[in-house]
């Protein structure tokens, strides 16, 4: 069965969400990965997470083209990164999200693969609610927010809280499983986030649990000469694959778990 919207003829298209199957939308961004990745880190994990759980799950899902380009200002001091005004990348992912909520597709997951996207995607999602006055249910999610994943880096990781940001542990680990060939190993380094307890965020383990829940993103050059956060060093093909197949299992559970909300008439209590 066809689960590639993008490959889909458009009676397909309708037949897919006449079968209630939930529209998953990868979005990241092109930037700066340090000296050892290529600037599609994002795109590419992203993506291919999010092909390989929907695969998994192709009569009950649909896998919707990537957007590629995503919110990304504060990286623009490091030649390669490409960034879309904030509000544009809002409304351009809220207008894909509400076509398909126009399409008849109930349930739709953006499933993100770029830190500062979060809070702009989080956005697009309750504006899809909205446009469509309630009748879908539109989500978003990093896919190092599964919770397979944040368990598996538990047992799976090797470096201390802050390994896993930016190009650490977990991205390097998981693009040497994709495309080792584009990954140069020799140039990695290690760089370690700045920053006092309360403000700082490691991808698989969050905010420190011994601080506050404190939020500051200043421009990524103040932070890291390599652009870098983290510990690259560390990043393995073996460790690739294992983070690799919690993601893509983590995330066909949450697909699963998605479909299950239910959509109910809204009550205007005037
Ligand atoms: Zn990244």
């Amino acid at each position: 069965m066809k689960y590639r919207y993008a490959e889909m003829t458009w009676p397909e298209c309708r037949a897919a969400a006449e079968a209630g199957r939930a529209a998953v939308l990868p979005v990241a961004t092109y930037e700066d990965h340090g000296y050892h990745l290529p600037i599609d880190t994002d795109v590419v994990l992203c993506s291919e997470i999010c092909d390989r759980a929907v695969a998994r799950l192709a009569d009950e899902a649909v896998l919707i083209p990537p957007v590629p380009h995503g919110y990304s200002p504060h990286h623009m001091d490091f030649p390669g990164t490409l960034t879309i005004a904030w509000d544009t990348f809002i409304n351009y992912v809220r207008d894909i999200c509400v076509s398909l909520a126009h399409h008849q597709f109930t349930h739709i997951l953006i499933v993100n693969g770029h830190g500062s996207n979060t809070a702009p995607l989080e956005m697009a999602a309750r504006l899809t609610v909205l446009a469509a006055e309630g009748k879908v249910a539109c989500a978003a999610v990093n896919h190092w927010g599964v919770h397979q994943v944040r368990e598996a880096g538990k047992t799976i990781r090797d470096s201390e809280y802050g390994g896993n940001s930016h190009a650490g542990e977990y991205e390097t680990s998981l693009y040497l499983a994709l495309r080792p060939g584009t990954v140069d190993m020799d140039k990695a380094v290690d760089e370690m986030n700045p920053l006092p307890p309360s403000f700082q965020f490691d991808l698989l383990a969050g905010k420190r649990p011994d601080a506050s829940l404190a939020t500051y993103m200043p421009y990524w050059s103040t932070m890291t000469e390599s652009g870098v956060r983290g510990r690259a060093t560390l990043g393995t093909r073996e460790k690739g694959e294992a983070f690799l197949e919690a993601a893509v299992a983590g995330l066909v559970e949450l697909i699963r778990e998605f479909k299950t909300i239910e959509i109910p008439a809204r009550i205007d209590h005037h």
